[in-house]
């Protein structure tokens, strides 16, 4: 029979915290796998230039960072793989247990594993979203935006990311509308300002997408105002949505705790609820979402999960 190999630590991901986390655990001599999502990109290898990863005084490009965080990773000695982690199963032995982590086709079974899944953008839930991404319809500005040269373009949302997103549109697009289910936006106030005195963008307050318009590709939105439940329909050939984040965290549903939103809940130490399981960076709840706490949560879960394995 074949015997399973057994890791020191699985991480889950490999975004700027799953692989900071590899370069430590490696670093320590731990037996370090990844795994990582296919279909879902690290959220670093969206950004058109990271401006603020100290050390890269003229920035760097998310993919190209991603790029040489795995090769330093793999060069200290971690494995990277790709697979859909969908499960994660506690498996009970004499002294001290091993986790056992599902893939949709593989298991695997690691002493501890550090979750480091981050979040995907959170969808509209209306019909026919799905069926128009790609096709007029994204989730984000800096990957899709150059696709809308002139074009009339809307955007979902109120937050910091979607003021952003609308501002950095307008090097492109002829026309931008934000549209928002409130009456002021919740920005930033210099974001506020900055759009504000934009005279290519617009502002749509009360309102909500009721729905998409057009035949193969967006030409347009169907729009009710939830003050006098009227529709309106506006016409714009790109939907940029912004609207927030749901963390990556299905698989620990009943296994660790999450806060309401599915955050992973962790002490100072970056432990969750669950012994042998640590999360770092965006799936976790925290103050601050961005590539360099990500890193420090990284190192930080990979410190805790050293002792960890050393105590056991
Ligand atoms: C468009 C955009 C621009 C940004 N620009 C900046 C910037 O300029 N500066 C900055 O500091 N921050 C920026 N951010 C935020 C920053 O990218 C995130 O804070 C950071 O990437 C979080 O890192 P993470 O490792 O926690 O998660 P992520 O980078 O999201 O990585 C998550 C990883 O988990 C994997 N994964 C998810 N689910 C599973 C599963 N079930 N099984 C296996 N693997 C899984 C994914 O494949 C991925 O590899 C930007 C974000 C976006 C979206």
């Amino acid at each position: 029979m074949k015997t399973m190999n057994i890791y020191d630590v699985i991480i889950i991901g490999a975004g700027p915290a799953g692989l900071t986390a590899a370069m430590y655990t490696s670093r320590a001599c731990l037996k370090t796998l990844i795994i990582e999502n296919p279909s879902i990109m690290s959220q670093a290898g969206y950004a058109v230039l990271v401006e603020n990863f100290p050390g890269f005084t003229q920035g760097v490009s998310g993919p190209q960072f991603i790029a040489n965080l795995k090769s330093q990773a793999i060069s200290l000695g971690a494995e990277l793989i790709v697979g859909n982690v969908n499960s994660v199963k506690f498996l009970k032995q004499q002294n001290h247990g091993i986790w056992q982590i599902n893939t949709l086709d593989k298991t695997y079974r690691a002493l501890s594993q550090i979750v480091a899944s981050g979040a995907s953008a959170r969808k509209l839930d209306i019909p026919d979203e799905d069926r128009f991404l790609g096709k007029g319809l994204s989730y984000c500005a800096t990957c899709d935006g150059a696709f809308f040269k002139d074009k009339e373009i809307a955007v979902i949302g109120g937050g910091n990311s979607a003021v952003e997103e609308a501002i950095f549109l307008t090097r492109f697009a002829g026309k931008v509308t934000i549209i928002h289910r409130r009456d002021k936006l919740r920005a930033t106030r210099f974001l506020q300002e900055k759009a504000f005195s934009n005279k290519r963008i617009d502002i749509l307050w009360n309102s909500i997408v009721d729905k998409i318009l057009g035949d193969s590709k967006v030409s347009g939105l169907r729009l009710k105002n939830l003050d006098t439940n009227t529709l309106r329909e506006l016409r714009c050939e790109g939907v940029f949505v912004s609207i927030g984040k749901i963390p990556n965290t299905e698989f620990l549903k009943g296994v660790t705790s999450l806060d309401d939103n599915g955050y992973v809940i962790t002490d100072r130490e970056l432990k969750t609820s669950e012994k042998g399981i640590f999360a770092c960076g965006d799936c976790r709840d925290t103050f601050l979402r961005q590539i360099v706490t990500a890193c420090g949560d990284g190192a930080l879960a990979a410190y805790s999960c050293q002792q960890y394995i050393e105590q056991r």
